[in-house]
């Protein structure tokens, strides 16, 4: 029964230098989080062991009671968190809780509408390189060339030209709030089934500070380990009681074989810390985290699209600095900041260089950074890029790398 630093150093090793790679450097990708040890002791449990093909009551195995009681705790609680009626918690992945309402609500060739790669959305809602793009008729709408913001006038009429069968909000890229009762009116217009994707800001919804589309959707996705800081995995919610069996259908048996219960159970653990008051203060904190950090940019002469956010994430139009995406990722990740670069609305530039790069506090204010702290991270990033600018990092990368330790170790993590 050798640990794992004893079993096997090759993987040992990479796991070590991966945690001190989170240790030590500032963490602003936008969907990346930081779980609890719980959510880590519920992962890397037994339960992995387990097949358990089907969903809790009616499994297609025997020696299921256990596993039953942590997916019925899950779905539960996310039922709970989002005041929705039914929920299936079986996801692998993002992508698949998308593909499930794709399988269960849609036929190959039906026409999808949703926010265009872009303009910030996501590769599942119709990237001519996904299935989702392969598979359907896919009809884009955008974001406002001078406020960046979606324009519902837009939405509505391609809407009505378009007739989708699937009207998708959401996205990766999107800093502002959307208007999900507007986008369910226009639905109903045209009879078309309104899916919300809030993968990004799931956290912001469960912690009251981000409007919720439960209401307005009738079917909701998510991933669990962005904002909403669990395992990486994806859930589908529901109020209608014959979408739910539906997706039940389309993810066991059409897509996935045994649910992966070692992560359905660090998904319950995950939405049982959600539900605490405390969770509340953080979501409320990721918020003021980004607006600080995206105003301080501001300040040092950097653009941010939108012209700020409502949300744990910012894109910032880095053309005032003469620098592009690609360039500004590197030159940070080298001084011991990641994020990654990220096309703006209308980008002049390749989707491997871009004109941007997309910042995120979800995962940073989960180890305790504050506004002051956002503050000191912009200072940070301005230092990089104006030496980027001006051809002298290779005499500063180590100045500020040291900045940027001295900083995160005011910020143990539990691990
Ligand atoms: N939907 C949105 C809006 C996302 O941002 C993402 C993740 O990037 C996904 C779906 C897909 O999630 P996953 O990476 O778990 O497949």
């Amino acid at each position: 029964a050798a640990r794992l630093s004893i079993a096997d150093t090759a993987v040992a090793d990479a796991i070590d230098n991966e945690t001190v790679r989170q240790r030590d450097s500032i963490e602003l990708i936008a969907s990346e989080n930081f779980v609890s040890q719980a959510v880590l002791d519920a992962q890397g449990s037994v339960l992995t062991n387990k097949y358990a093909e089907g969903y809790p009551h009616r499994r297609y195995y025997g020696g299921c009671a256990n596993v039953d009681v942590v997916e019925d705790l899950a779905i539960g609680r996310v039922n709970q968190l989002f005041g929705s009626t039914y929920a299936n918690v079986q996801a692998h992945s993002g992508s698949q809780a998308n593909q499930s309402v794709f399988l269960a609500l849609l036929n190959p060739g039906d026409t999808i509408l949703g926010l265009d790669l872009r303009a910030g959305g996501h590769l599942t809602h119709g990237a001519p390189v996904n299935m989702s793009g392969r598979w359907f008729n896919v009809a884009s709408y955008g974001v406002d060339p001078d406020n960046h913001l979606i324009d519902m006038d837009q939405v509505a009429e391609l809407t009505r030209h378009h007739r989708p069968k699937l009207l998708i909000a959401g996205g990766s890229a999107y800093p502002r709030v959307m208007d999900f009762a507007r986008f369910r009116e226009i639905a109903d217009e045209v009879g078309a089934i309104l899916l919300v994707d809030m993968a990004h800001f799931a956290g912001l919804v469960a912690g009251g500070v981000y409007p919720s589309p439960v209401p307005f959707a009738h079917v909701v996705t998510s991933t669990t380990h962005k904002t909403l800081r669990g395992p990486r995995g994806g859930f589908v919610l529901t109020n209608h009681a014959e979408i739910a069996t539906k997706i039940n259908s389309a993810t066991f048996p059409g897509l996935q074989g045994g649910p992966l219960m070692h992560v359905i159970a660090a998904k319950a653990v995950a939405f049982g810390e959600a539900l605490q008051p405390s969770f509340t203060t953080y979501a409320r904190s990721v918020v003021e985290n980004c607006r600080a950090l995206a105003q301080a940019l501001t300040d040092g002469g950097l653009t941010i699209t939108s012209g700020g956010t409502d949300s744990h994430l910012a894109v910032v139009d880095l053309r005032p600095f003469g620098v592009t995406g690609n360039i500004a990722e590197k030159a940070l990740e080298s001084v011991g900041i990641t994020l990654n670069k990220n096309a703006i609305p209308n980008d002049p530039e390749k989707p491997m260089i871009t004109s941007g790069i997309r910042v995120g506090s979800a995962a940073g204010t989960s180890r305790g950074f504050g506004a002051d702290d956002y503050r000191e991270i912009a200072t940070l990033m301005l230092d990089t890029l104006e030496a980027v600018r001006g051809g002298t990092l290779d005499s500063h990368r180590e100045e500020i790398n040291a900045h940027v330790r001295q900083l995160v170790s005011r910020f143990p993590l539990p691990y």
